[in-house]
């Protein structure tokens, strides 16, 4: 048996189904639970989010350690849905990968990225590289031609090669090596940067990045969080950083919250620095006051 509250509960999600789904009569069934049912409603409603221009690319600065200017951001994809608000990447970019939207959801993120530089240069923003963030599903499909893809988008944008990197993360290696290699050298011989994004989390082989062409390493945001309270943490970030920097790579420290991580950061000879700390991901328009705010601070001094 179940409470009067649940039985309300189970009609109204399938009330929410019956509605999604074009007035048919539909029967509350145990797998409608919530979280299915906000994936599918979410899977449905990305079809057409993009003609309704329902997603926006936030920007994070990222800063110099050795003169705190911003001449990098990272793009990052948010979702304004009409009934839920605003969706974080980490719960829709999965669904998109599954439905296969990644591709056009990928592409508008390129070519907005893209168009955002140019923007900013007219407005006398100059000399932000913006980075975007790829998912494997996109980097990865062999039907695809993405170093064509982005060519066209810098070019279209009026842009450079040298004004764009992109993230990919080390999962991009396990599936087809090869391919990823191969797509990878194709980006870099164009003139786009590439980094390896979350670096830490996963299996951190550090075999790759010797062979790899890439340009910097971001230490994903756990290496980052141990500075504060973990010795052993704090030996690992500075060893990892000198390995990089061995290497001819940069480092990017990502998710720096506090004070104290960023002073150790540049003990360590840290490159650039990402988090909290600094900025939260702003819209456009705010990044752009946000640099002129910083640039401004810089003169001053
Ligand atoms: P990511 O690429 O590692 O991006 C960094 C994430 O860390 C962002 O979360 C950012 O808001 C968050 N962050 C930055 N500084 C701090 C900090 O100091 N503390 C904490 N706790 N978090 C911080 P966000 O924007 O929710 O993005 C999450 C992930 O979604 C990204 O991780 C990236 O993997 C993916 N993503 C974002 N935008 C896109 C996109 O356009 N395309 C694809 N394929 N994936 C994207
Ligand atoms: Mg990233
Ligand atoms: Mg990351």
């Amino acid at each position: 048996t179940v409470s009067m509250d649940e039985l309300i509960r189970q009609a109204h999600t399938a009330l929410y189904i019956a509605k999604k789904e074009r007035n048919r009569i539909v029967i509350y069934t145990p797998d409608m639970d919530q979280a299915r049912l906000r994936e599918r409603i979410l899977a449905n409603d990305m079809r057409d989010a993009l003609e309704k221009g329902q997603f926006e690319l936030y920007y994070q600065p990222i800063l110099s350690v050795k003169d705190g200017a911003v001449r990098q951001a990272e793009a990052l994809i948010r979702w304004n849905h009409p009934q839920f608000g605003r969706i974080s990447p980490v719960e829709f970019i999965p669904i998109a990968e599954e439905t296969k939207l990644i591709i056009p959801i990928s592409e508008w993120v390129i070519r907005q990225a893209c168009n955002k530089v140019a923007e900013w240069r007219t407005a006398g923003l100059h000399d932000i590289v913006v980075s975007a963030n790829l998912s494997l599903a996109y980097f990865d499909n062999h039907a695809y031609h993405l170093p064509e893809f982005v060519r066209e988008a810098i070019q279209q944008a009026g842009i450079t090669s040298a004004d764009l990197k992109l993230e990919i993360t080390e999962t991009v290696l396990m599936s087809d090596p090869d391919y990823a290699v191969g797509t990878m050298q194709i980006l870099r011989d164009y003139g786009v940067s590439l980094a390896i994004d979350d670096f830490g989390s996963g299996y951190a082989s550090f075999q790759y990045l010797r062979d790899l062409p890439i340009q910097t390493i971001k230490l994903d945001r756990s290496l980052i969080s141990d500075i504060d309270s973990n010795p052993k943490g704090r030996m690992i970030v500075q060893a990892m950083i000198n390995i990089v920097h061995g290497l001819h790579l940069e480092t990017v420290a990502e998710g720096v919250e506090t004070e104290e991580q960023f002073r150790y950061l540049k003990e360590c000879g840290c490159d650039h620095v990402q988090g909290f700390l600094f900025s939260r991901p702003l819209p456009a328009d705010e990044f752009a006051a946000y640099c002129r705010a910083a640039k401004g601070a810089e003169q001053s001094q």
